[in-house]
């Protein structure tokens, strides 16, 4: 396999030796561009790179040669790499536009970076070892008790789950303590459409904290927990609002994991997961909602990454959208898969605030300048991001999640 040195106390990153070698440094992974009849595309991608702007910060490729460097032992695995190393979004806008064979490995690789930094006892940067000393008491990342985790649930709702439900809504510790405005026009909205749903006490943080910050073998203990945990709830359905939670468990569980994340944990969960989107959007398609209002705004949608570019869902939320009475939807210059990241992601929000607010301003930034006045998304953690920038900068721009544009407009289901 190799003619250099392959540092062999670098275990994980060692494995991957080969992908990373596949790097050709071309540095496509620097910005989006998209030539041709239908698309005229060449702007910035990486958010990590426009801020911090040196080589080594902007795509992948930096990150490439940092892990080429560690393997042959020409650069060391010291704490002035920590900056580098967790400044990345983990948004996969770079993996986005790799075209060799390191493609699918990207994410994994830099992930990696960071697993083997934390083994070495590097320090990770910001509130990070905070809030993962809580994590392991807690089960959430919010330096709030397991026992409030479903305080959000209005009594009178509460009394009414049934213990056992089609559907088990995983609401994920951002929506659960943080924007339970999401979570409760999550539920509202499923209990108002007639959907047979319930919540579960015993629910833990889904790991994508963890997972996108190295820490692989706590990860490892969250996703076991939860995984036993729906399968013995034997719902037909998981349901996620959250693109974080959705993208763990269906990608990091290893239901439908990603070519560079196959050996991750091993198979260790099967079930069904959609997120509201995929089943407002049936709904919708089989005339099963009806609307009683409508909205008569421009609104703009998002792309949270984790949804976007990490699994492939980029039609449910625009045409659930595109259904709601009065919404003209506009698209930013960047979306789809070549969409912007809001930065909260990847540990970044914790770590580096600021840093992280600027790049959610510029894109509050971007979705004015298509004159919507809603800008719209499926993600608590873009929606805190971007909520936080918007009052930064003083933009008239309102943030909102689509369960929360849906649940007034939609039609109660009588029983
Ligand atoms: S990661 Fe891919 S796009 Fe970036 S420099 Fe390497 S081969 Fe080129
Ligand atoms: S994952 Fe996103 S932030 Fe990280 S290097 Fe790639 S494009 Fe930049």
């Amino acid at each position: 396999m190799a003619h250099v040195l392959v540092r062999k106390d670098l275990k994980e990153l060692a494995k991957l030796y080969d992908y990373i070698s596949m790097c050709t440094h071309c540095g496509n992974c620097k910005y989006f561009y998209e030539y041709g009849p239908a698309e005229n595309l060449a702007t910035a991608s990486c958010p990590q790179g426009d801020k911090f702007m040196f080589d080594a910060y902007l795509g992948s490729r930096g990150k490439n040669s940092i892990a080429k460097g560690l393997l042959s032992g020409k650069l060391e695995l010291n704490q002035s790499l920590i900056h580098i190393l967790y400044t990345c979004t983990t948004c996969g806008a770079c993996q986005q536009m790799c075209e060799t064979d390191v493609k699918p490995y990207i994410l994994r690789i830099i992930e990696t970076l960071r697993y083997e930094a934390l083994k070495a006892g590097l320090q990770p940067p910001g509130a990070i070892p905070r809030w993962s000393a809580h994590i392991k008491v807690e089960r959430n990342p919010y330096m709030e008790k397991h026992v409030d985790r479903t305080a959000w649930i209005p009594s009178d709702i509460k009394n009414k789950l049934p213990k056992k439900a089609q559907y088990l809504y995983f609401v994920g510790c951002t929506a659960s303590y943080r924007q339970k405005n999401i979570a409760l026009a999550t539920l509202r909205l499923l209990l108002k459409l007639g959907v047979d749903v319930t919540i579960s006490e015993d629910e833990w943080c889904c790991g994508s904290p963890l997972f996108r910050t190295g820490q692989w073998d706590l990860a490892k203990e969250f996703a076991e927990h939860n995984a036993q945990l729906l399968d013995k709830h034997g719902a037909e359905a998981i349901i996620t609002t959250c693109a974080g939670c959705y993208r763990t468990l269906v990608r990091d569980y290893q239901q439908d994991p990603p070519e560079g994340y196959k050996d991750l944990l091993g198979n260790i969960f099967n079930a069904k997961v959609l997120h509201t989107m995929h089943l407002i959007e049936e709904m919708l398609r089989k005339g099963e909602i009806e609307f009683e209002g409508s909205l008569d705004k421009v609104v703009t949608y998002h792309d949270p990454c984790h949804l976007g570019r990490h699994c492939e869902v980029y039609d449910p939320p625009r045409n659930v959208l595109k259904a709601i009475p009065g919404v003209k939807l506009v698209e930013m210059r960047r979306s789809r898969q070549y969409s912007y990241c809001c930065a909260a992601g990847g540990g970044v929000r914790g770590a580096y605030p600021e840093y992280s607010l600027s790049v959610a301003a510029d894109r509050v930034r971007e979705a004015e300048s298509t004159g919507a006045e809603i800008l719209a998304c499926v993600c608590p953690f873009c929606w805190r991001n971007f909520t936080d920038a918007i009052n930064n900068i003083g933009s008239k721009m309102k943030m909102m999640d689509i369960t929360e544009i849906l649940v007034d407009l939609v039609k109660e289901k009588r029983k």
